[in-house]
């Protein structure tokens, strides 16, 4: 496995391109003001008409261009809009108006992965993903740091693909992480799976069912809210600075042997069965396809869900005990009125 850091990459390359950032959303933001503060000149951001998003991007003073206008001006074109709306994005604004040679570029690789778009031939196409949320790559960058990132090339047509792509992901403060590098299949299926098992779905599924065993026990919804909601971060932090054993060592000698005798009660055998279902439908791209079945009619079902999400008691618990801690409001990584 191959890891490249600053000391590898030419930022050159990537400061004597143009470069369009479609999108200035949760990336989007992150990637043009960090290749803004890197010292990349010709910067713009791609939005269509009456996007909220707009007055965001320009209140940073970065400019703002139609995705059509902005295919046909860039070297680069990096597509940080949702995924689910990429294929219309390529086929309206991007294939008949990005120069020949010109390099198409992804944060995800599903796109291209599950064949949503057929790229033009003569086209360069890579990916750089951070592997962490917008904010978070924006963030890390602005203290100094980075998040770790993955780069892969699809399609070289230039031959230069790889070296523009590992400009780019350093460019963004990727390379004082590490920047790895895989293909588009492996970032994609190992990235739902770990977002849909771990980081997202099993993380909140297993939160809410230890929430509600409390509350239907009859304990308060502040203990069972400080308890199973807000020490996470706490442990997590334990476990992102040194690795599960260095969380071990600072919890009690009690918590630990819970951990060992209570853990596999809860994930089970039965667990890493289904996990394993989740994996053979993200590989065989069921679980892509039902997606795009949904967006097609609408999202009606994703909506919903949404919906019924935030309504969950522990949303509204979680707001009142967090406005005692002001200390979480002032170090927020997320505003929406301005990313
Ligand atoms: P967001 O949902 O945050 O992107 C929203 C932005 O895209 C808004 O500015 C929105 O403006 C704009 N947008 C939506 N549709 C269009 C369109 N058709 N034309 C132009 N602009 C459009 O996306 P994310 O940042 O979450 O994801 C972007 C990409 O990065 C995806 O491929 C995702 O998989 C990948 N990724 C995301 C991560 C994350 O941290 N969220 C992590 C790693 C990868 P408006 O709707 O107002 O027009
Ligand atoms: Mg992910």
């Amino acid at each position: 496995m191959q890891v490249y850091y600053d000391r590898d990459a030419d930022v050159s390359l990537i400061k004597k391109n143009k470069i369009a950032v479609v999108g200035y959303g949760s990336q989007g933001h992150a990637h043009a003001l960090n290749l803004r503060d890197s010292g990349v000149k010709d910067v713009v951001v791609a939005l269509r008409q009456g996007s909220a998003s707009i007055n965001k991007a320009k209140a940073e003073k970065l400019k703002v261009v139609s995705p059509a206008e902005a295919a046909k001006w860039a070297d680069v074109i990096m597509i940080l809009t949702p995924d689910e709306g990429h294929a219309a994005l390529y086929n309206d604004h991007i294939r008949d108006n990005l120069k020949k040679g010109g390099a198409l570029a992804f944060a995800h690789g599903l796109s291209i992965h599950f064949r949503l778009i057929e790229p033009r031939d003569d086209l360069d196409i890579f990916m750089v993903a951070p592997k962490g949320p917008g904010h978070t790559v924006r963030s890390e960058y602005q203290r100094g740091a980075g998040v770790p990132m993955l780069l892969a090339v699809q399609q070289d047509a230039t031959g230069n693909a790889h070296d523009i792509g590992l400009a780019y992901a350093s460019a963004i403060g990727g390379g004082r992480a590490g920047i790895i590098g895989t293909t588009f299949r492996e970032e994609c299926e190992t990235d739902l799976f770990g977002e849909q098992s771990v980081l997202c779905g099993g993380l909140t599924s297993l939160i809410q069912s230890a929430y509600e065993t409390l509350i239907e026990a009859g304990y308060a919804p502040e203990m069972a809210y400080f308890e199973c909601v807000h020490e996470v971060k706490l442990i997590v932090d334990l476990i992102y600075e040194g690795g599960i054993a260095n969380m071990r060592y600072s919890i009690s000698n009690t918590a630990e042997y819970g951990d060992y005798v209570s853990g596999p009660r809860i994930i089970d055998e039965g667990v890493k069965a289904r996990m394993k279902e989740i994996l053979d439908d993200i590989q065989s791209g069921r679980f892509v396809s039902q997606w795009m079945s949904e967006c097609a009619a609408g999202q009606p079902s994703f909506k919903a869900m949404r919906r019924r999400a935030a309504e969950h008691p522990i949303e509204e618990v979680g707001e009142k005990l967090r406005a005692m801690m002001p200390w979480i409001a002032e170090e927020a990584l997320v505003d929406k009125s301005k990313n």
